[in-house]
C-alpha cells in the first residue's frame, strides 16, 4: 500500500505536523528548532550547559553519555559514581576532569562547581527523591529519571526543593522527543482519524536475576514502575487526556521466588473522560512493545513503540516513515535550552508526579480489586 508518508512528502508533512501544532507536546520541539539557530551563537563552552550525571549505571552509560557527545546545548562536564574504578573509565572515556568527578559523600560540593549547570539523577528509583533534592540544595538544575519517585509525597518534596532553588526539574522521558511517538500525539489529539474509542498499550521484557529492579524497596514495584509508565504516558499523550478512574489485575506469578516483592506482570483499564477507554499490560516475563489507539475512521499504532530506536508505525494511510533520532540528545537538548531561556521544560517535575499518582493508583486498585477514582 502507498503511504502518504512515502518520500519527499513525508519529511514535508512531519515537518508541518511538528512545527504547525500548538499543544505543548509539539511546540517545544518547533521551539527548539529555532532556539537551536539562535543559540548555535553562543561561545561560552562552545554556549554548553554542563551535565553531571548521577549513577553511572547500565542507562547512564549506554544510553546518556554517548547521547552527550551528540548534543548541541550540553555536555558531559561530570560524574558521581560510588565506584572508583568507574571513575577512572569514564575519565579516560569521556575526557573529565579530576575536579568534576565527586563520590556519594562527596556530592554536595558539587554546588562550588561552575562546570556543573545540571544534575541527573539515573539510579534506582527510591533515590531519585533524594539525589534530586540535594542537587537543587546545590543550586543546580536537574533532570530525574522515570519514574520520578516511589510516591507521590516524595515528588511534592521534589518539586517543593526546586521551587525553593529557583532551579527547573524535568524527567527524562525521552519519547516527548521521538518523532514516531509524536506522530501519534498528532493524529490522535488532532483527531486525524475522528474522535478516538479506545487506546491500548503494553510494554513488558524479560528481567534478568535479582536486582534493584525485582526489590520493592528499590524500585517501589515490578514492571509497572519500570516499563509500563511508558505506556500510561502513551495513553495520556495520544489522547490529550487524564484518566478519571482505574480497575486493575495481577498476573499470575509463574516464578515465585524471583517476583516474591513485585508484580510479575498486571493488566489495567483506565477511564477517561468522555468515555474513553484505556487499556494497559506490562510484564517482567514477556515481552510487548506497541502503543494503539482506535479512532471513528480507522486504527493508529505504533508496534514498537518505546525503545530507544526502531520504532514502526501504521495509520489508515499506511505505515509511518521517520528518521530516526537520538532521543536522548534531543531531551537532554531541549532542557538545556529550558534552563537557558528560562523555561519551563516540556515535561516537567509536575507531569513526573502526576504519572505517579497514576501509578499508585493502578497498584490501589490491584491490591483492592476495587474501581479506585483518580482525582
Ligand atoms: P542500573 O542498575 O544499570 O544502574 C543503577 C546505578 O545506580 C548503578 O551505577 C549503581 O552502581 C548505582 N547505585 C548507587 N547506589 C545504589 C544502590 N544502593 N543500589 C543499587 N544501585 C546503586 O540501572 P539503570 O537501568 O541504569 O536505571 C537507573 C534509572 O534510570 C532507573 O530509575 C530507571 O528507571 C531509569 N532508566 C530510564 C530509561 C529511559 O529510557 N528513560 C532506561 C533505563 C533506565
Amino acid at each position: 500500500m502507498k503511504s502518504k508518508y512515502d518520500k519527499s512528502r513525508r519529511k514535508f508533512l512531519h515537518d508541518i505536523g511538528l512545527a504547525g501544532l500548538s499543544i505543548p507536546f509539539i511546540s517545544a520541539v518547533g521551539n527548539c528548532n529555532e532556539e537551536t539557530k539562535k543559540q548555535k551563537t553562543m561561545s561560552a563552552k562552545n554556549g554548553k550547559l554542563g551535565i553531571a550525571l548521577v549513577g553511572l549505571g547500565g542507562y547512564a552509560g549506554g544510553q546518556l553519555a554517548p547521547a552527550l557527545l551528540q548534543t548541541e546545548h550540553c555536555y558531559l562536564a561530570g560524574i558521581v559514581t560510588g565506584t572508583p574504578s568507574k571513575a577512572v573509565t569514564w575519565k579516560e572515556k569521556y575526557n573529565i576532569p579530576d575536579k568534576n568527578i565527586y563520590s556519594y559523600d562527596n556530592y554536595d560540593s558539587i554546588k562550588d562547581n561552575p562546570d556543573i549547570d545540571i544534575i541527573y539523577v539515573v539510579l534506582p528509583n527510591n533515590m531519585h527523591a533524594e539525589y534530586t533534592i540535594r542537587g537543587f540544595e546545590a543550586g543546580k538544575h536537574v533532570i530525574c529519571e522515570k519514574p520520578m519517585a516511589i510516591t507521590v509525597e516524595d515528588c511534592d518534596k521534589m518539586l517543593a526543593a526546586s521551587k525553593k532553588a529557583n532551579k527547573l526539574l524535568s524527567i527524562g522521558y525521552r519519547l516527548h522527543f521521538e518523532p514516531y511517538n509524536l506522530e501519534m500525539v498528532r493524529l490522535g489529539t488532532q483527531k486525524m482519524y475522528g474522535n478516538l474509542k479506545k487506546i491500548s498499550g503494553g510494554f513488558g521484557f524479560r528481567a534478568g536475576p535479582s536486582q534493584w529492579r525485582l526489590t520493592q524497596k528499590y524500585a517501589g514495584g515490578g514492571p509497572l514502575m519500570d516499563v509500563g509508565i511508558y505506556v500510561i504516558q502513551g495513553m495520556c499523550y495520544t489522547s490529550g487526556m487524564e484518566p478519571i478512574a482505574v480497575t486493575a489485575v495481577e498476573g499470575v506469578k509463574t516464578d515465585l521466588e524471583k517476583f516474591k516483592e513485585v508484580e510479575q506482570s498486571l493488566t489495567w483499564q483506565f477511564e477517561f473522560p468522555g468515555g474513553l477507554i484505556g487499556e494497559g499490560i506490562t510484564s517482567y516475563a514477556d515481552n510487548m512493545n506497541f502503543l494503539k489507539a482506535e479512532a471513528d475512521k480507522g486504527t493508529f499504532e505504533l508496534t514498537s513503540a518505546y525503545n530507544y530506536n526502531g520504532q514502526k508505525g501504521n495509520t489508515p494511510e499506511g505505515p509511518m516513515n521517520f528518521s530516526t533520532v537520538n532521543q536522548q540528545a534531543r531531551q537532554m537538548d531541549a532542557f538545556a535550552l529550558s534552563v537557558k531561556n528560562n523555561k519551563k521544560s516540556i515535561v516537567p517535575g509536575e507531569m513526573g508526579k502526576r504519572d505517579v499518582k497514576y501509578l499508585q493508583a493502578v497498584y490501589e486498585a490491584m491490591r483492592t480489586g476495587k474501581r479506585i477514582e483518580i482525582k
